[in-house]
């Protein structure tokens, strides 16, 4: 097996490859084209990898009848006559993916990857950090760290550690000793880190520190900037980490201060004396004290700020320029540790397209992924290269919620992903049970199953509806039948969740029981079993068929839906009227 066999029919298939010939002498050689399904398939078991100007549908026919395990397939790339995409349709991970991406920089297509795990690309090193707020030092060395990173070059990531980043492949680690690294990325809002002779860093200024700063009245702005400049450069702290200035709220109208603050594009907070009075600081002074309230105000407001910015209220926060003063002002400059981030994402009821455009985002944003095997591998493709996922068994909701919280408190960015909606009887509430101040918390909705189902009955949703999950297993099914109870006087449209299974078989009957003593027997009843995955089962029925058995098609991977008193079945569909009356 040598070469990579090129086949063309046509003149313009030939005259393209004829340029991969010339591109790679050594390599490429034209396959006979009198015969082009026989010379494919000699071209398919005689060379290391085949190029085909024929369309994918035929070229797979005629290759068909000679593919085996993928593992042992030869590459085939597919290129259409116009060269404009060159399509990888054998062997992706054993060639086709490269040669996709090679053939399309001699005949300027664009390379058409279609395995999964080289569909989701690697976190974009240009955007890194960008939504916590990172800038880049000098974007000179993105290209050869980012290279770095793609090529799986061992690259030592310094400083990222507490801030919840996207993931980087395996091959871009803290662990990378000092002389094997053929790159850096390093977070930091330090100036003074040297970088290896000859290592590429590519350095991100997370906005890290907050300068508090007092003065006395009509001190000017030039005043107050140099100090404020003279204080970070002595700190060894980069301008880039600044996220604002900090101070007591009767300097709120302070113009120096402010303009010193606008020349930099900072922003000011202020804080009442109170609350910097209970700061603990290393240099208070009683002056400052009895002409504002507060024994500090430079480093008191910097650490405050720091704090809330960071790991919530006074805690968190460490000072990394202790007071400095000028004839009349002072600075000090604090540096905030930053939260961890839990999204807690509904990944919808099952079909990729009804998830949102926003959990897919928040998948690829998480640098841990936590939640119930089935759910993950409905999503594993979507995920970014070097993204652990953490899974675990159905019913330990408990470990799964305090897993991902821990994970998040570490600092990390986590996704907890449920189906559905995440906070619709599932892992939202336990979740942010154990979640304490210390960590972000973000919701992602999905779409709820009754949702879901209520579109493929029709409009069974029209007017005022209830939730009532029918397990026991946590809730004292004395309190689930006063709920039904009220539902059925209440006459609201009802969705049974958890409605059956092989051990809780009677409880479905008695809630339509219940709901048939206040609503008339041929009231419609909509049950979907696997809404939106393989197998979905749309069937409409009355209260009066379910309790005469059709309750049997009921089971745990179902939701169920009763209509109220004024829902009707109109061409096959369940309508509950909205019930207005319109005024003309
Ligand atoms: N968080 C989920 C609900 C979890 S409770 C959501 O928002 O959809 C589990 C129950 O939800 C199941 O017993 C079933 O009644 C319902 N359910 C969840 N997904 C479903 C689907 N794809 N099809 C039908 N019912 C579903």
């Amino acid at each position: 097996m040598s070469g990579i066999g090129v086949i063309a029919v046509t003149a313009r298939g030939r005259a393209a490859a004829e340029r991969l010939v010339e591109a790679w002498p050594d390599e490429a050689r034209p396959v006979g084209a009198d015969r082009p399904a026989d010379a494919l398939r000699a071209a398919f078991t005689e060379c290391a990898a085949v190029v085909s100007f024929l369309a994918v549908g035929a070229t797979v026919r005629v290759l068909a009848p000679l593919l085996g395990d993928k593992t042992d397939d030869t590459p085939v790339v597919c290129v259409d006559e116009g060269t404009r995409h060159a399509v990888a349709v054998l062997g992706g991970h054993h060639g086709a993916n490269d040669l996709a991406h090679r053939v399309s920089e001699v005949l300027g297509s664009h390379p058409v990857v279609t395995t999964a795990s080289d569909t989701v690309s690697v976190t974009p090193l240009d955007s890194y950090g960008h939504d916590l707020g990172f800038t880049l030092a000098d974007r000179g060395p993105l290209a050869t760290v980012g290279a770095a990173v793609l090529s799986g070059d061992p690259v030592r990531v310094e400083g990222a550690g507490e801030w919840p980043l996207p993931p980087l492949p395996g091959n871009a680690d803290p662990s990378v000793p000092t002389g094997r690294a053929s790159a850096v990325i390093r977070v930091s809002d330090r100036t003074g880190d040297g970088a290896e002779p000859g290592v590429p860093t590519l350095t991100y200024r997370p906005p890290s520190v907050v300068v508090g700063v007092g003065s006395a009245r009509g001190a000017g702005a030039d005043e107050v900037g140099r100090l404020v400049d003279r204080t970070l450069a002595e700190a060894g702290v980069a301008p880039d980490s600044v996220r604002g200035i900090a101070t007591v709220d009767i300097k709120a109208d302070e113009e120096g201060i402010l303009a010193a603050a606008r020349e930099r594009g900072w922003e000011v907070t202020c804080y009442p004396a109170a609350d910097l009075n209970e700061v603990r600081v290393p240099n208070p002074s009683e002056t400052v004290r009895a002409e504002v309230g507060t024994p500090s105000v430079a480093e008191a407001a910097a650490l405050r700020c720091a704090a809330e910015a960071g790991r919530g209220l006074g805690a968190g926060a460490e000072l990394v320029a202790a007071k400095r003063k000028s004839g009349n002002a002072t600075a000090a400059v604090a540096r905030l540790r930053p939260r961890g981030r839990l999204a807690v994402v509904g990944l919808g009821p099952g079909a990729r397209d009804q998830a949102t455009p926003r959990a897919v985002a928040e998948l690829r944003r998480a640098s841990v992924v936590v939640g119930l095997d089935q759910y993950l591998d409905q999503v594993r493709d979507l995920l970014r290269p070097g993204t652990r996922v953490v899974v675990s068994g159905l019913g330990q909701e408990e470990e799964r919620a305090r897993t991902a919280v821990e994970e998040a408190r570490t600092g990390a960015a986590v996704a907890l992903v449920g189906s559905g909606d995440a906070g619709v009887y599932a892992m939202a509430s336990p979740a942010l049970d154990f979640a304490g101040a210390d960590i972000d918390v973000v919701g992602v909705p999905g779409i709820t199953a009754a949702v879901a189902a209520s579109n493929l009955l029709g409009a069974p949703l029209g007017h005022d509806h209830a939730y009532v999950s029918l397990s026991d297993l946590h809730t004292p099914w004395e309190a689930i039948e006063r709920r039904v109870r009220a539902v059925a006087e209440g006459d609201f449209t009802v969705c049974f969740y958890n409605p059956r299974s092989k051990k809780r078989d009677w409880q479905l009957t008695r809630a339509l029981e219940i709901l048939a003593e206040h609503r008339p027997s041929d009231t419609p009843v909509g049950h979907v079993r696997q809404v939106s995955r393989e197998g979905e089962r749309a069937t409409m029925s009355t209260i009066q068929e379910m309790l005469a058995g059709g309750v049997e098609e009921v089971d745990m991977f179902t939701v169920v839906i009763v209509g109220s008193s004024a829902s009707r079945t109109v061409a096959g569909r369940f309508v509950t009227p909205r019930g207005y009356r319109w005024r003309g």
